[in-house]
């Protein structure tokens, strides 16, 4: 074991290997004998396995989660002047991927879930409006029933930024299961996690998926037939036997997760912090990539939680348009904003023990003491 930095850390990469370090060295070396780097059998066992889970048609795996969303505003033919309608809460990724096409990203206010406002779409729909890109924050599902009857009367394409979100439900449906198409991440921080960078994209749609297909390897219909000019956004074959491994545990993972999730929820209660929705079963099934807490006091409290060594983050310090320097123009959602202003995400992974879900919530508790 090597030494660890923190008491608890954001995630444990390091003791999710040691846990399955001895089937990790098997495939490793599968692998490498045979000399099956690109494109084959493990990264269609793992597109297949992973379409089976979501119940959709169609996965086909990419090189990351950027890339999911970048080829699938370009497969669905956003173009210079068209308007995505989308969240300022999020990663860099979800609107940059509009930006480079030349679209423009208009923002909706987000509810208390970290989620977009769905009562606050229709409003910003124009005759320019091509998509709505809904990301699934923190493992929470959006309400994909009002999403999708809203692009249903304006016949808008629907991409679901699913990052964050692999094993949600809502009413019963998995998350990247609702939209024309579903945009994952295996990045280490997230549900399902690589040795590195990777990601896939889910759909139902057939044609679609053929020309995703296409697009991730270079354009290229077979190796004397380039119908169009592509990208190389593959998924490495050896990132998707690690997955196939991993992807045994899935469910499990979650399951922990959404433990871990309670009992934040149930000790956390009595503090003047406001806590993410409950893990609940019936509407949203959440799986918990992250844990989002709210405070006024965000920057004492995370200073408290680093001092103790636990290493809490800020993931989404202010919304994306409030970087100047990407010309997203000038917005104010007040929500929004105030959720960017007192959001702290703490510790959540499968592999953390109860032991240290307490000295969380004690050094919490602590908190609250002294500055009392
Ligand atoms: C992580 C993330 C992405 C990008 O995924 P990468 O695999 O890191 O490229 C996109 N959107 C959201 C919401 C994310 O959290």
């Amino acid at each position: 074991m090597t030494k660890m930095k923190w008491k608890v850390p954001y995630v444990n990469p390091h003791l999710q290997f040691h846990n399955l370090e001895g089937k990790l060295i098997a495939e490793f070396k599968r692998v490498m004998n045979h000399g099956d780097f690109i494109l084959r059998e493990d990264v269609k066992k793992f597109e297949e396995n992973m379409a089976s889970y979501l119940g959709v048609r169609n996965v086909i795996g990419v090189n990351s989660g950027t890339d999911a969303l970048y080829l699938s505003i370009e497969v669905l033919g956003i173009r210079p002047g068209d308007e995505v309608i989308t969240v300022a809460n999020s990663f860099i990724a979800t609107v940059a991927s509009i930006v480079k096409r030349g679209a423009k990203p208009i923002f909706v206010d987000i509810c208390d879930d970290f989620n977009i406002d769905v009562d606050k779409i229709e409003e910003k729909i124009t005759n320019k409006t091509k998509a709505i890109l809904p990301v699934h924050l923190n493992g929470r599902c959006c309400r994909m029933d009002k999403v999708k009857n809203i692009a249903k009367k304006y016949r808008l394409e629907i991409i679901e930024d699913t990052a964050q979100a692999l094993g949600a439900m809502y009413h019963n449906k998995k998350a990247g299961s609702f939209g024309t198409i579903g945009c994952f991440s295996s990045h280490p921080l997230k549900i399902l996690s690589c040795a590195g960078d990777g990601g896939f994209i889910s759909t139902d749609n057939d044609k679609l998926a053929k020309k995703l297909r296409i697009l991730r390897d270079h354009g290229q219909k077979t190796k004397t037939d380039l119908i169009l000019f592509g990208y190389n956004s593959r998924l490495d074959n050896l990132q998707a036997a690690i997955l196939n491994i991993k992807f045994q545990y899935l469910n499990e993972y979650i399951h922990r997760r959404r433990k871990i999730a309670s009992i934040y929820s149930e000790k956390l209660r009595e503090f003047p912090i406001i806590l993410p929705p409950e893990p609940s079963e019936e509407v949203f099934f959440d799986s918990y990539n992250s844990y989002v807490i709210r405070s006024k006091n965000r920057n004492e409290l995370i200073n408290h939680l680093r001092s103790k060594s636990i290493e809490a983050f800020v993931h989404i310090p202010k919304p994306l348009y409030k970087y100047q320097k990407l010309g997203l123009g000038d917005i104010s959602l007040l929500k929004n904003e105030r959720i960017c202003d007192e959001n702290l995400s703490l510790p959540i992974y499968p592999e953390m023990n109860n032991k240290q879900v307490d000295y969380v919530i004690d050094s919490i508790h602590k908190f609250f003491k002294e500055s009392n």
